[in-house]
């Protein structure tokens, strides 16, 4: 279940969709390689995760080819929008928030 509250937290926030985005770890979105080193966080945003490939040499974050990469609003805003699309959620559910 998601909490709500973690989503007004940046950090929580990505620890939130990391696992979503990761299911089953981190993989280079350019070229599928299972090794990648993690040098880093996003100098604008601390709680966003860069990683390194180490097959093709790329740098990719936690966003990379999701719908969510190259957009400015704060993560948060479009996990709300997720989270009240639907996801993972009953109508139901949605009413009690
Ligand atoms: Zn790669």
């Amino acid at each position: 279940m998601i909490n709500l509250q973690n989503l007004l937290d940046d950090v929580k926030c990505y620890e939130t969709v990391r696992p979503l985005r990761w299911p089953d770890g981190v993989c280079c979105p350019h070229c599928g390689a299972a090794e990648v080193t993690k040098p880093g966080r996003d100098t604008t945003q601390p709680a966003r995760r860069k990683y390194r490939c180490a097959g093709c040499h790329r740098y990719f974050d936690d966003l990379t080819g999701t719908v969510l990469a190259g957009h400015h609003p704060p993560l948060r805003v479009w996990i709300l929008c997720l989270y009240f699309m639907g996801l993972n959620l009953s109508n139901a559910q949605i009413a009690q928030e």
